[in-house]
């Protein structure tokens, strides 16, 4: 879920406690039904601007970061205060492009997420603008909250903004100008409506996200199965409404089937670059019973690679039945082979994870097919 700047401050310099509130009770509403929530925050710079008393958005990177470092730590305070009265802890995870980029940081990116799922954390994450420089930076939101989108499969991704979502025309110039509740397959010329589309109020100049910034946003997940709500972060309850299917705002319906894109990439774009060899229960618990693949289980290591790379996992007889992403680099997997989970920091001196390849980084394969994905629990 990703929260505009002019959202947040109800367009004024500084954070709105009851915009605030009111965006920090919906993420605990959606928990309480079952939801983990990513909360995509901006307002940094905003807010920061607010604080340091200038009189607009700066254009210089130097005051751009000064801003940023100002503003996050205010957005932080709040975020942790308000979630705090729900007994929720939240974890800031400020990221730049170029942990997007890299393959070996975007899958720790998404383990640092999932992780702090597992700690029952709800993860706040803005682009760290204070050491993020023009040519390197993402540079909006929208496209920051698709890629989180992806990087953790994510079921649904909302944008709450300061539109009801998109329209036809303009609906400020355009007096029977009318709302887009769905689209199935982001047009060309809906990238031209919303790229023609000015911000709305004096403020927006605050926050970088336009319309053409959020339809591409959609673009991009849902050609990854994932869909994405546009609505109204002013709406009281807007959350609630969208995880109820009240026809609000603008659905865009996934192009592509879900979360099949990562696993195809998985088992398809990346060339594996070496082999792991699981014992019968470790093939049995991955292939059948939707389980990582752990240290425990694993007989053998073919090949040199490192953190991140594909690999496949194969049977004592050398059929390949899963490939995965691993935690740990071939000489690592060697010295922890068939040990128990709870040796890996003994014998390595460190611990990056329990599981060789999580099984939210596995895919299972027949004769190089990629044929479901592994079964969950
Ligand atoms: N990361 C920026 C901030 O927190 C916001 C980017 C955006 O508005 O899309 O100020």
């Amino acid at each position: 879920m990703k929260v505009g700047t002019t959202t947040l401050t109800n367009g004024t310099r500084a954070l709105d406690s009851e915009r605030a509130e009111s965006i920090v009770r919906q993420v605990v509403e959606a928990r309480a039904r079952g939801i983990e929530v990513v909360l995509i925050t901006s307002g940094a710079i905003g807010v920061g601007v607010g604080r340091l008393d200038l009189p607009r958005r700066p254009t210089t990177i130097g005051s751009l970061q000064a801003a940023a470092s100002v503003g996050q730590n205010i957005l932080m305070h709040a975020y942790e205060t308000l979630f705090r009265g729900f007994d929720t802890p939240v974890g800031q995870v400020l990221v730049t492009a170029g942990d997007l980029a890299d393959r070996k940081r975007y899958v720790n990116f998404g383990n640092a997420l999932n992780a702090l799922f597992e700690h029952g954390v709800v993860p706040v994450v803005n682009e760290n603008d204070s050491v993020s420089v023009d040519e390197i930076r993402v540079g909006d939101n929208d496209t920051l909250a698709a890629h989180v989108a992806n990087a953790i499969e994510a079921d649904l991704l909302i944008l709450l903004t300061d539109t009801d979502g998109v329209y036809t025309a303009d609906p400020h110039a355009v007096a029977d100008a009318a709302r887009i509740p769905f689209v199935e397959g982001v047009t060309p010329e809906m990238l031209d409506i919303a790229a023609e589309r000015p911000p709305r109020h004096a403020s927006a100049d605050l926050g970088t996200g336009r319309l053409a910034t959020k339809v591409r946003a959609a673009e991009i997940v849902t050609a990854s199965g994932i869909p994405m709500a546009l609505a109204n972060g002013a709406r009281e309850g807007v959350v609630g409404e969208i995880l109820d299917g009240v026809d609000i705002g603008t659905f865009f319906a996934p192009t592509a089937p879900r979360a099949a894109s990562r696993k195809r990439w998985i088992a398809h774009t990346l060339s594996p670059k070496g082999a792991i060899v699981a014992d019968a229960g470790a093939f049995r618990a991955v292939r059948h019973g939707g389980k990582s693949l752990l240290p425990a289980g694993i007989k053998d290591v073919v090949g040199t690679f490192a953190f991140g790379d594909a690999v496949r996992c194969v049977t004592e007889d050398g059929a390949e039945f899963a490939r995965g992403l691993v935690n740990y680099g071939a000489d690592e997997i060697a010295r922890i082979q068939g040990r128990r989970t709870d040796a890996i920091r003994h014998v390595l001196g460190y611990h990056y994870a329990d599981e060789v390849i999580h099984r939210d980084n596995l895919v299972l394969v027949e004769n190089g097919a990629c044929v479901r994905d592994a079964p969950q629990d």
